[in-house]
Formats: C-alpha cells, sequence, structure tokens
C-alpha cells in the first residue's frame, strides 16, 4: 500500500479540501475584533468532525488509508486557520495578558519536534481550554477586559500554527517531518484482529518505477501475524543534498 494510491481517498481529501477552501473564501478579508477571528477560527477548526465522520464510515480511522486521508485534511484545516489568523487585527502587547496565559500555557505538554496536523490541533484546542480557565479564574465578564486576553490567545495559537505550516513548506524540514510522521502512522493503526499495535519489521529506502524516492515499512501484527508493506513517498528527498 502507498500513501496518495488509493484513488476513493484521494477523492475524498479533494472534495473536503475544497470544501475547506471554499469556507475559507467565505469569510471576510479582515476581521475587526479578536472575538470575531476566534469564532472564525473555531469555525474552520471545527470542520474536522466533518471529515473526521467521513473516513470513519468510508474507511477507517485506524487503517492506512483513513490516517493518510485525515493527515491531509488536517493539514489543509490548519493550512485556513492560518490564513484566519493572518485576518486578525493588529493588538499591543499587553504584559498582564500575555503573564496570565504564559503561565497556564506552561502547564500544556511539550510539543514533538515534527509534529503531526493533529497534534497541533489538539495543542490548539489545549489553549483555548487554558484560555477559558484564565478567564473564569479572573472573573473577566466584560468584553472591554477580555479583549486583550483574545488577542494574546489569537497570537499564541498563530505562532503554533505557522511553526507547523512553515515545517511543511520548507523542503528539507519537510523532508524531516514526513519520516518522523510514518512513525505515527504506524503507531496510529489497529489489525482487523483488534490488536492496536502493529510492530516496524524492517524500514527500507527503495527507488519507485518513476525514479521517486520512497521509504518502505514492513509492519506486522504482533497478535496475529497479519503483514504489510507500507510505502510513503519522499518527495524532498533529493533537497537534502542541497542542505
Ligand atoms: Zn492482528
Amino acid at each position: 500500500m502507498r500513501a496518495g494510491d488509493n484513488p476513493e481517498v484521494t477523492k475524498l481529501v479533494e472534495r473536503e479540501a475544497a470544501a475547506i477552501e471554499r469556507g475559507l473564501a467565505a469569510l471576510p478579508a479582515a476581521f475587526p475584533t479578536s472575538r470575531e477571528a476566534i469564532g472564525a477560527l473555531l469555525a474552520t477548526l471545527s470542520q474536522r468532525q466533518r471529515y473526521f465522520a467521513l473516513i470513519g464510515e468510508h474507511f477507517s480511522v485506524f487503517g492506512f488509508d483513513g490516517i493518510v486521508a485525515m493527515d491531509r485534511l488536517d493539514e489543509a484545516v490548519l493550512r485556513a486557520a492560518q490564513e484566519v489568523l493572518r485576518r486578525r487585527p493588529a493588538a499591543d502587547a499587553d504584559a498582564k495578558a500575555e503573564a496570565a496565559l504564559a503561565e497556564e500555557f506552561a502547564k500544556l505538554p511539550e510539543m514533538e519536534k515534527h509534529p503531526v496536523g493533529y497534534m497541533v490541533l489538539f495543542a490548539a484546542r489545549k489553549m483555548f481550554e487554558g484560555f477559558d480557565n484564565v478567564l473564569t479564574r479572573l472573573g473577566l465578564d466584560e468584553d472591554e477586559e477580555r479583549q486583550p486576553y483574545e488577542h494574546e490567545l489569537l497570537k499564541r495559537v498563530a505562532l503554533l500554527v505557522d511553526a507547523y505550516i512553515s515545517s511543511r513548506t520548507t523542503p528539507v524540514a519537510r523532508h524531516f517531518s514526513d519520516l518522523r510522521r510514518e512513525y505515527w502512522v504506524v503507531a496510529r493503526m489497529h489489525c482487523k484482529c483488534g490488536q492496536p499495535k502493529y510492530a516496524v519489521k524492517m524500514q527500507s529506502l527503495v527507488t519507485g518505477t518513476g525514479g521517486e524516492h520512497l521509504d518502505r515499512l514492513d509492519v506486522k501484527c504482533g497478535e496475529c501475524g497479519d503483514e504489510r508493506s507500507l510505502e510513503f513517498p519522499l518527495p524532498h528527498f533529493g533537497d537534502l543534498s542541497i542542505a
């Protein structure tokens, strides 16, 4: 099985990516308030529920094809989130809001060096929860009082999303992120026998018929012995030589 080879997966990913694009196109070019930017950001991120359900219906969120499709759409939704964040209003830094969110977000788990989209989405959700905790703790009910905290939240989510997108659009960083992603694909796969763990038996770099570079992972279920050969295209392998 090669990532990206199943035409049904490609069709679903393209259709859903187009829906994400349409959602973005329907948004204003600039948000007058951080509150509105937060609303648009949440609406953008919530599209994950739709494609998660669709993938579960047509493939499996624990199967190779389903995981590949999820990762592609998570990336598409994060690119859209980056665009929403760029449309937020400019705001002066506020020392109190900065300190309060810095303290709260210090409790969040440390991010992977080469995160996969779902990890970034999880971290963003945790930031929103932390933001709510801070507002509740400080008893900030008035719109005006909340504003600097909303600006600060958006700034921090933007840093998170920008770091991810930049790792996926810079060739060499993208290569290492692709390699690390293979591990996380296998880690999420469940075998049909019910065992939630495949073990990697062999990893090899192979050249496809068109001269393209691929990483091949031969994996085996420790319970029933089911074996799979998974191929991951490494489109940025050639970029390493110029690094
Ligand atoms: Zn099995």
